[in-house]
């Protein structure tokens, strides 16, 4: 019987474990911020990657970065969400991974954020990759060291 191949974080490529960029939920940074909280609340995420008209990768907007928008001096202006596109309040220093990067470089974006957008050297987003993939994994890659002992 074949064996599964061990799981090496130091060969295995980023492109191998990503979400290809078909299947990933994100808004454009001219949307405005209704359109943003409504994809988040609809898909269940707390943040989705932000492009340009052309595809490029622009940052994430999360749920946290509108609820501080819509902050005024004293209370909550709704309209806020009209008012405001997605590049006003999206976070834009967030790191970014290339398809040939290796598993071992998205580990240690993945410490820091729940997933990470997967670009070409046009910015261009190819994917992303999730913390949860990486764990699930590890559970399988200790469930089959734990058989094989
Ligand atoms: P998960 O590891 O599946 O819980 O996803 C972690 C985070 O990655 C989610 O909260 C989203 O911010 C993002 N994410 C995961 N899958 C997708 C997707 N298909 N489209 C957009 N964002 C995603």
């Amino acid at each position: 019987m074949l064996e599964a191949k061990e799981f090496d974080l130091t060969t295995t490529l980023v492109k191998e474990m990503m979400i290809d960029a078909e299947k990933v939920a994100h808004v454009q940074n001219k949307n405005p911020l209704e359109h943003a909280l409504l994809v988040l609340t609809k898909t269940g995420y707390n943040a989705v990657p932000v492009l340009d008209f052309h595809g490029k990768f622009e940052g994430i907007i999360s749920k946290s970065n509108i609820l501080e928008a819509m902050f005024g001096v004293e209370k909550i202006e709704v309209e806020k969400l009209e008012e405001n596109t997605v590049g006003d309040c999206m976070d834009h220093e967030v790191p970014t991974l290339l398809v040939h990067d290796t598993m071992e470089q998205a580990l240690h974006e993945l410490i820091d954020y729940n997933f990470v957008c997967v670009v070409d050297e046009d910015q261009q987003m190819q994917g992303i990759v999730t913390r949860r993939q990486l764990l699930k994994q590890y559970r399988n890659e200790f469930y089959r060291s734990q058989n094989k002992a």
